[in-house]
């Protein structure tokens, strides 16, 4: 939990630093009422102690403090049973007393429609109820370790005041992707409950012992994610797998799973999604400028797992692993804010043009020689075929071969410089074709599930 914590506050303190692109400082503040930022240990209820319901903020008294009363719509199961909801159905809430949020609210003085006095109900999961207009922590309690305790995973929900869709953000699925914790962080703190239409969740660290290790599998070199939808009699990887798939993927309307390159690569911002799937094609169409690779997603991933079950999913690819680049999570979070305008979830009344293309078809280029890699082009750039690539150059021999492009496409990923031996995959490229279908060899070519002969090489992405 120590450890969690500091991560937390060392997230926290360089996303501070980073000076990100929020945007609403009045948001910023609303949102911080709720989900302070973490300075000591966090305050995480220990899963054991979960019905013991979480101690409401303290309210600043100095502020003006605005009251409204609300009727709750439904009653949440577990406060009914701890006897706490009931007949008194109308509650007192106070909302964000800030001068900020005051100015933000009498600014949107507008007459509301209909569908603005809509009042969303309270939203129940993990056992908790969080109110509309409200955002709250939670705990996801994934397994035991042998001495017994078990590992609370935090769990971020932002509950809209207005109804709409179940948005899910799973990152670090693969304990050593960082960037998607940041983008996580960055998109779930940047919510006004009061403005959103449905519910956000996010789950920053999914494989939070990967995690503590800077690693992407678990303690017993398990890929997690070929574990989904798991099994709650199965390895400790399908434990894990299960609790999470039913204590919170089953609750979300769409899915997106963040993840890096691996192994030393780095990919373009891309969506992985299958586009076979219309539901998922629809959900792909929200990202904006975002590149789009054609694949199934192999069995047992969180994708597929969860596409299989009715709810559209994708996997959003940014950069590499082990590091937190901004680039890539400038990119990432810009994609969901699109997602979350397209989805009439939340109108930032932004406009991202240009789309990328989809690639349904997509080639690693291997090293046919060993030695240290030397990348010449950079993600994103469009190659012919004959275009160099890189060169590869043998230390001892001093002899440097180059690695040619075959085809006519996009560097979508490619390995960072370093050394290699004859056959590692080093450039990735999104072919273009005339075309749009899906082929069989769609399938070949994601090294999502490819056995290559080195095993560093075997569960490469996604
Ligand atoms: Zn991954």
């Amino acid at each position: 939990m120590a450890v969690f914590a500091l991560a937390a506050v060392i997230l926290w303190v360089s996303a501070r630093d980073s000076g990100s692109a929020m945007e609403g400082s009045a948001a910023t503040a609303h949102l911080q009422a709720m989900l302070p930022p973490v300075r000591h240990p966090a305050p995480i209820i220990q899963p054991r102690l979960q019905l013991i319901p979480e101690p409401t903020l303290p309210v600043p008294e100095i502020s003006p403090a605005v009251t409204v009363q609300r009727v709750s719509a439904t009653y949440d199961d577990a406060s009914s049973e701890a006897g706490e909801a009931g007949p008194e159905a109308i509650s007192d809430e106070t909302i964000d007393p800030t001068v900020d949020a005051l100015l933000a609210r009498a600014l949107r003085s507008d007459t509301p429609t209909e569908e603005e006095r809509e009042t969303n109900a309270d939203y129940s999961i993990l056992g908790e109820t969080v109110p509309a207009g409200t955002a709250r922590r939670l705990t996801w309690s994934a397994s035991e370790t042998f001495a017994g305790t078990s590992i609370p995973t935090a769990v971020l929900v932002v509950h809209g005041k207005k109804p709409g869709p179940v948005l899910c953000l799973t990152a670090a699925v693969h304990g050593d992707e960082l960037n998607g914790i940041e983008t996580v962080r960055q998109v779930i703190h940047d919510l006004d409950p009061e403005r959103l239409k449905g519910t956000v969740i996010g789950v920053p660290i999914v494989n939070l012992q990967g995690f503590h290790r800077n690693s992407r599998y678990l303690p017993d070199r398990r890929d997690l994610n070929r574990f989904f939808p798991g099994n709650p009699d199965g390895s400790s990887a399908s434990r894990i797998a299960y609790s999470l798939f039913n204590g919170v993927i089953l609750h979300c309307d769409a899915l997106v799973d963040l993840h890096t390159g691996s192994f030393h690569r780095t990919n373009l911002p891309q969506l992985r999604a299958d586009l076979s799937n219309p539901g998922v094609v629809e959900l792909t169409a929200g990202f904006g400028a975002t590149v789009i690779l054609h694949s199934d997603g192999g069995v047992g991933t969180l994708r597929r797992s969860a596409v299989e079950a009715g709810i559209p999913a994708v996997t959003l690819e940014a950069g590499a692993p082990q590091q937190v680049n901004s680039e890539s999570v400038d990119h990432s979070v810009k994609s969901i804010h699109t997602l979350l305008d397209t989805m009439d979830m939340y109108n930032r009344r932004s406009f991202w043009g240009n789309p990328e293309p989809a690639y349904y078809q997509s080639r690693w280029v291997r090293a046919d020689h060993g030695g240290i890699l030397s990348g010449k082009v950079k993600l994103g750039r469009r190659v012919a075929p004959g275009e160099v690539l890189g060169t590869v150059i043998d230390p001892i021999s001093n002899e440097q071969a180059d690695i040619v492009s075959p085809f006519r496409g996009r560097v979508i990923g490619m390995a960072l410089d370093q050394f290699v031996m004859p056959g590692y995959a080093t450039f990735h490229i999104g072919i273009e074709s005339e075309v749009e279908e899906i082929t069989e060899d769609s399938q070949a070519i994601d090294l999502d599930h490819v056995a290559a002969e080195y095993p560093e090489e075997r569960e490469s992405t996604d």
